[in-house]
């Protein structure tokens, strides 16, 4: 203890956190001095006598803090993945120290002023176009952090984001606490009745790690849940496991988060107005590709009519199957997914067990590297000998076509219960070559359930593509190619974000790719090509409900978010019910995420009045993909090198229009979207 390896040299491999040696108590003390540290480089550069030039003022701050940085790093994804009752304590206390340190930096008058002076000056200071680029973030950032505030503006509006910051982490911890708390146990078969071997497999994975003999047990983890919902033919065990999944965060006690959800959402229209907008979503969207409040309803509107129409032909399909099979025609939203894949099996002939064989966890993880070699010439070499935070993380160096080392990367693919729900990427540290070269470190986080020891982990199709699709995201850190953090990697406006993620799914059901890599876990047997086909027919089955699930949850987003009144609403599930019956959303379709587990809104900012971001992305990568199609090959080289350098490799060097356009030729157009959800006209004329 009287050691502290955070404030020691990291002698580790690739300057990887010192995994090994740290515990929750040695943060606290390192990011103590890290903070003055920072606050100390960041008075040396705003008090130099020297004129504000580019290289004194925003390099010299763009290098800075990177111990705060590395340590900031490694404590947050501890706390995602890894955590425990005394990195939570830490996380909380922290929370409000690590805020009032960014708005210290952020309203720092001196600094802002020689940052203002240069941006006054920018048209005549020779910056290359990345130089330029920064600049602007740099003082869009100030400006929109309080910079220009009157001094008891910026006293009141650090307290307030102090306040957010202990709030949105206290809100993700509620959300653990419950899912954590959940255990529904099935013992027997009379409990298991239509589970298949690899759902049942998994939940008594869980059950062993949690000491529960020989039982099964369905978690609120997404990978439990929605297999449960899928298969289990016990409809009382699904609407119990249902009603706990759609309640977390809603329950009196200690993990309650009415009110602080509440209070985020006052906060946040404080914040808003301070900066002069009249509500959250008008102030969050400034920084957006989409811009304003119309262009994101203009979006989710075109598809929120048609994909009602084709989840009430979805609708149908499901009562005419249970009528049919004497069962009640009502489908409650317990039911959906049940009798969704009976239809499923009966239309398609496909049935998740059918396919999971053919999707084994490692397999599909050599096609998304195979795919990443195939686009961009990178290997990557897994480090046996190198631990990480937990036994199951896996660490690789990725290594360039000339064979450099060009970042290392972390994979992190199990369900624990010391992990968050969902999946996710994340940075060690990010790439730049800002005075010294720094390459990337990134790490993908899912929570696949792990298959029994000595059984292999199988994956759904669905569990497939989000591990492409967090694949995605590491590629777009790993392949950063600029000069200054600042822009580096996935720091890119957040409704570009999810396109280098979106749009490696593609590639996962190319019909190459599933060739070379769906194998048979036991035999080695490529997928059957009549398995293919089926496949490649069902794409469309479900489509509806995802969207409308999709679409409903983000337009409660926005709805919450502009709301122009001081007070938030008094009742937030009463408000969210309002909001979705003026909608005519369907109640049996219910939607991805209700408020008060809303991760994406509450815990952190990043996704407030930000949730459509998927559905802005997904117009890019479908008009994206195109053109690959138009190139008549999936890895063809010319259109991969280009989408490397002005989408993989760019970060935000680069605004996102023109990086689009200097990939496309042009800029995208929504049809390929439509197409490819089935919701273009023709398809629901059909
Ligand atoms: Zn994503």
């Amino acid at each position: 203890m009287n050691v502290n390896p955070l404030l020691q040299d990291w002698k580790t491999p690739y300057g990887l956190p010192p995994f090994g040696s740290v515990q929750a108590q040695h943060f606290e003390p390192a990011f103590e001095r890290a903070i003055a540290e920072h606050r100390a480089e960041i008075d040396a550069i705003a008090n130099q006598t020297a004129a504000p030039s580019f290289e004194n003022t925003i390099a010299a701050l763009d290098r800075s803090g990177r111990n705060l940085d590395r340590i900031d790093n490694f404590f947050h994804n501890l706390a995602a993945s890894e955590t425990s009752s005394a990195l939570q304590a830490v996380q909380v206390r922290m929370a409000p120290v690590l805020a009032a340190h960014s708005s210290e930096t952020y309203m720092h008058r001196g600094l802002y002023e020689r940052i203002d002076a240069l941006h006054a000056q920018r048209e005549s200071l020779a910056l290359t176009p990345e130089q330029r680029r920064v600049l602007e973030r740099y003082h869009f950032d100030f400006a929109r952090s309080g910079a220009r505030f009157e001094p008891a503006a910026q006293q009141r509006y650090a307290q307030v984001m102090g306040r957010l910051a202990e709030l949105t982490t206290r809100f993700g911890q509620n959300v653990l606490a419950d899912e954590t708390a959940f255990q529904l146990v099935l013992r027997g078969e009379v409990d298991a009745a239509g589970l298949p071997e690899f759902v049942r497999a998994a939940m008594r994975e869980a059950a062993r790690e949690r000491g529960l003999g020989d039982a099964m047990l369905v978690t609120l983890s997404r990978s439990h849940i929605v297999p449960f919902l899928t298969f289990s033919e016990r409809r009382d065990l699904r609407e119990q496991a249902w009603r706990a999944w759609t309640t977390r965060g809603e329950h009196d006690g200690e993990h309650d988060n009415r009110g602080i959800a509440r209070e985020i959402l006052t906060l946040r229209n404080e914040q808003a107005r301070l900066h002069g907008y009249a509500s959250f979503a008008d102030y969050a969207l400034t920084d957006t590709m989409a811009g304003r409040q119309g262009a994101v309803l203009d979006l989710l509107k075109q598809v929120w009519e048609p994909a009602k129409r084709r989840a009430a032909d979805e609708q149908q399909a499901l009562e005419a199957l249970a009528l049919a099979r004497g069962e009640p025609g009502v489908i409650e939203p317990w039911d959906w997914r049940y009798y969704a894949e009976k239809v499923r099996q009966q239309r398609y002939d496909l049935d998740e067990a059918t396919i999971k064989p053919y999707f084994p966890l490692d397999r599909m993880i050599e096609a998304a590297f195979d795919c990443a070699q195939r686009l961009f010439g990178l290997r990557f070499v897994a480090q046996p000998g190198v631990a990480a935070y937990h036994p199951d993380v896996q660490v690789y160096e990725v290594r360039g076509a000339d064979d450099a080392l060009i970042g290392i990367f972390l994979h992190d693919n199990f369900a624990r219960p010391t992990k968050r729900s969902g999946a996710w990427m994340s940075s060690y540290r990010y790439q730049s070559r800002n005075g010294q070269v720094t390459l990337p470190i990134v790490v993908n986080n899912n929570n696949f359930a792990k298959g029994a020891p000595g059984a292999p982990t199988l994956l759904s199709v669905d569990d497939a593509r989000t591990l492409f699709h967090e694949f995605g995201h590491g590629l777009h850190g790993l392949l950063s190619n600029v000069t200054y953090e600042r822009v580096s990697g996935t720091n890119v406006l957040r409704d570009f974000v999810e396109l280098p993620s979106q749009l490696y799914e593609h590639w996962l059901l190319e019909p190459e790719v599933i060739a070379r890599h769906a194998r048979h876990w036991q035999t080695g047997e490529p997928i059957p090509q009549a398995l293919v086909d089926r496949l490649h027919a069902a794409r469309r089955w479900g489509q509806a409900y995802e969207t409308v699930r999709y679409a409903g949850s983000a337009l409660v987003d926005m709805a919450v978010h502009s709301r122009i009144e001081k007070e938030p609403p008094a009742d937030l599930p009463e408000f969210e019910a309002e909001t979705l019956a003026r909608l005519k959303l369907p109640p049996e379709v219910g939607i991805n995420h209700r408020l008060l587990h809303f991760q994406h809104l509450f815990s952190g900012s990043s996704y407030a009045a930000g949730y459509y971001v998927y559905l802005w992305a997904e117009v890019l990568d479908a008009d994206a993909f195109d053109a690959f199609k138009e190139a008549g090959d999936p890895f063809d080289r010319a259109t991969a090198e280009r989408l490397r350098r002005c989408i993989y490799g760019a970060g935000d060097s680069v605004a996102p229009q023109q990086a689009y356009a200097a990939f496309r030729g042009r800029m995208p157009s929504i049809e390929p979207l439509l197409r490819k959800r089935g919701l273009l006209v023709a398809d629901i004329t059909t």
